[in-house]
Parts: C-alpha cells; sequence; structure tokens
C-alpha cells in the first residue's frame, strides 16, 4: 500500500495524516471544509516540530513528512488513487453512510475501506457498499502520533485478507493493532463510556467533587487522568453520541446517558475543545480549574 487518503480533517484525522506521512506514505487529506484543512495542516506542522524538539524525528523526516500530504476538497479525486482509504469525519451515522457510498463508487475496486469510528457498526457501514469483505475499523486513539493502540474491527463479512492486511499495516506505523468484532463500542468504548458516565453519575448524584471524583481514579486506580476530565478531552458530545449507540445497540438502560451529560450537551458544554466542560480551560495560560458549576 502505498497511496492512503484521509476523510474527515479534524482531530482524528489530521493524527492520523500525520502517522501515515512521518512513515512515508503518499497521503491524501480530504475535508468538506477548506478551513479545516487548514487547520489540519498548522496543527500536523506544529506537532511534527514538537516531535523534532524532543528528538523523537529528525528535520529531514519532517520536512518528508508535510511533502507527503495533499489537501483537497473533492473527494472524488482525493480516493481515485487510494490503496486505503481511512474516514475520520463527524461521528453521525447518516454522514458516515453517505460517505462511505461515495468512496464506493469512485475509489478502486480493490481499495480497502476503513472507518475511525468509535462506536458505529462497521457491518452496518459495510452494507451500503458493494465491497462490504474489504470495508473494516481502524479505531486510533487520540492523540493519533502519542497512542500505541489501533482497534482492528472486523464487521460481520470483513474478509481474513483484509484484516491481516490492515494488522500488518498497522504495525508499520509502529502501532500496537488488537483484533475485536463488531459489536456496539467494540471493546474499547465498551469498556471506557460506561465507566466515564459512571464517574458523571457520581457528580450528579453528589457522591463526590469534579477533583475527588477524578483524584481517586488517578491515585487508587493508577489512570493517567481522572475520568471527568478525560471526558472533556474526549468532548462530551462524543461521549454522549458513544453512549446513545451503546444504549440503542444492546436495547438496555443499564448505557442510558446520565442527565447531567445530555444537559451539558445541550448547553454547549462540550469540554476542552470549546473552553468549558467538567473543568474550565485557558486558552493563552493552558491552565484548568474545576468549572464554576461545580466549585
Ligand atoms: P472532528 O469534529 O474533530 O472532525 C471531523 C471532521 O470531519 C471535520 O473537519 C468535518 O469538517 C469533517 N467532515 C464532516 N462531514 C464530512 C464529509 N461528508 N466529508 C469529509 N469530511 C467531513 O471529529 P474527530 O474527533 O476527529 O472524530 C472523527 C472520527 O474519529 C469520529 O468517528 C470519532 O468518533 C472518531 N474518534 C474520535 C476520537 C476523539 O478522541 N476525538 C477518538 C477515536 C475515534
Amino acid at each position: 500500500m502505498k497511496n492512503i487518503t484521509v476523510v474527515g480533517a479534524g482531530t482524528m484525522g489530521n493524527g492520523i495524516a500525520h502517522v501515515f506521512a512521518m512513515n512515508g506514505f503518499e497521503v491524501t487529506l480530504a475535508d468538506i471544509s477548506e478551513d479545516a484543512l487548514q487547520t489540519a495542516i498548522k496543527t500536523i506542522d506544529k506537532n511534527l516540530w514538537r516531535m523534532v524538539a524532543k528528538e523523537k524525528i529528525s528535520n529531514e523526516v519532517k520536512d518528508e513528512a508535510i511533502e507527503n500530504i495533499t489537501t483537497t476538497t473533492d473527494l472524488q479525486s482525493a480516493v481515485s488513487k487510494a490503496d486505503l482509504v481511512i474516514e475520520a469525519a463527524t461521528e453521525n451515522e447518516s454522514t458516515k453512510l453517505k460517505i462511505f457510498k461515495q468512496l464506493d463508487e469512485f475509489s478502486p475496486a480493490d481499495c480497502i475501506l476503513a472507518s475511525n469510528t468509535s462506536s458505529i457498526s462497521i457491518t452496518k457501514i459495510g452494507s451500503v457498499t458493494s465491497r462490504p469483505d474489504k470495508v473494516i475499523g481502524m479505531h486510533f486513539m487520540n492523540p493519533v502520533p502519542v497512542m500505541k493502540l489501533v482497534e482492528v474491527i472486523r464487521g460481520y463479512n470483513t474478509s481474513d485478507e483484509v484484516t491481516s492486511q490492515v494488522m500488518e499495516l498497522s504495525k508499520t506505523l509502529s502501532k500496537v493493532p488488537v483484533e475485536v468484532n463488531d459489536y456496539p463500542g467494540f471493546v474499547a468504548n465498551r469498556i471506557l463510556m460506561p465507566m466515564i458516565n459512571e464517574a458523571i453519575y457520581s457528580l450528579y448524584e453528589g457522591v463526590a467533587g469534579v477533583e475527588e471524583i477524578d483524584t481517586v481514579m488517578k491515585l487508587g486506580m493508577a489512570h493517567p487522568m481522572g475520568p471527568l476530565q478525560l471526558a472533556d478531552f474526549i468532548g462530551l458530545d462524543v461521549c454522549h453520541a458513544i453512549m446513545g449507540v451503546l444504549y440503542n445497540g444492546f436495547n438496555n438502560p443499564k448505557y442510558a446517558p446520565c442527565p447531567l451529560l445530555t444537559q451539558m450537551v445541550t448547553a454547549g458544554k462540550l469540554g476542552r475543545k470549546n473552553g468549558e466542560g467538567f473543568y474550565l480551560y485557558n486558552k493563552e495560560t493552558k491552565e484548568s480549574k474545576v468549572s464554576p458549576s461545580f466549585a
């Protein structure tokens, strides 16, 4: 595989493009928004510089990585020569199904179509294409250049051959792939999101405050981040959407999103990305403190 197309240039898309470009692949980064593409290139450049400063990569690798990336808002041309497409667009089922129909139409017949979805069914995504055997989940973790895991999700029809190709490819990126089956939330979010939701319930029911809950999990369970801080980092809208997928997918009330989470998303408190969630974030100083709503 040589030509990789990443669809969606947001938080995850720019990280995925960064990692492939740094490993010598020709990367086309596509988005519907020109602004998103420009921001992505700036972010990749900044993150590559950070790696140079930490002596993790040389200046040459950084320059080559930037040269390996082209951007476009034209999906058809973006995928016409792709060996692998990784979709990392907004976590919305109808958006993804629409994108995959187009990918199936515009990409070469032998191209593998992967999704970075956090929770949407790979089997369902594959079912809107004429090649469900070549549709697979490639779930990178945030921040992509740092996190080692790739959860490789086999849909009901994904072939053994495509699964092993994607497992091997992930290893060439110095990642550790783990193969899982396609059930709601896969493994990562099936375990992580109910924990985050339970932490929000603990706050909602007044069991403890924001810092207390996060401190218990950091010092007591050796988690590098507390669950409320992590929820802010992931985005409360993303957490809410994934709880919805678990709730509907298993038809089980134990996955119902905490009313406080729903309330915060409705109020537009989405976490770090827009300045406030359980914590309040200062863009200039990069400092954070517990949001006044919970102090
Ligand atoms: P984001 O909101 O940062 O970026 C999404 C991008 O998709 C935006 O730039 C948007 O313009 C673009 N987009 C929307 N519709 C499109 C279309 N039709 N064609 C092309 N581009 C389109 O989202 P994100 O956090 O990067 O998440 C992307 C995917 O990765 C989601 O499926 C999400 O569940 C998954 N994911 C997110 C995280 C995380 O921590 N944020 C972790 C793992 C997986």
